[in-house]
């Protein structure tokens, strides 16, 4: 799978969320990439609606995961305070990426080598010739 979508509101990037959040199973990991601000939180908002989930979503920049509960278990991932592979194990984090749950891991590409070869990669980039709000997102998932 190779995707690519164009967004130019954060609403219409949260729809997408949803939309991916509607069509998740159980297992699977999706990986957010991109710069702070890009939007990677924005449509994880999204995602967890899509999943069913009511309760109010913040960053885990702090906690590192936060999990919810949906029609299927989500655990959120922010990870960009993480330094060392030692850290990401205090995490638990092979419990959730093994799991049933389904993983949502923002700055996945400072922990890539955890990653299973089977997840979603979603880039979000903005692009500084187009409007502030304009998004272009890559949708990737290997095999
Ligand atoms: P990140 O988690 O990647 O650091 P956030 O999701 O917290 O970023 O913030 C993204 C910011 O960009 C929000 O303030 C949002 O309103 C804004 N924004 C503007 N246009 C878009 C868009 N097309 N998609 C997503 N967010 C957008
Ligand atoms: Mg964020």
């Amino acid at each position: 799978m190779n995707e690519r979508i164009e967004t130019n509101n954060p609403e219409a990037t949260e729809a997408l969320g949803e939309k991916l959040g509607r069509e998740a199973r159980a297992g699977q990991i999706y990986c957010l990439s991109g710069d702070l601000g890009v939007g990677k939180t924005v449509f994880t908002k999204g995602f967890a609606k899509g999943l069913g989930i009511t309760e109010h979503v913040t960053s885990p920049t702090f906690a590192i995961v936060n999990e919810y509960e949906g029609r299927l278990p989500l655990y959120h991932f922010d990870v960009y305070r993480i330094s060392c592979e030692e850290e990401m194990e205090d995490t638990g984090y092979e419990e959730y990426f093994y799991g049933e749950g389904v993983c949502l891991v923002e700055w996945a590409e400072l922990v890539k080598e955890l990653i299973p070869a089977d997840a979603v990669w979603i880039t979000i980039e903005k692009d500084y010739t187009k409007d502030d709000d304009y998004r272009r997102i890559t949708i990737r998932q290997e095999g």
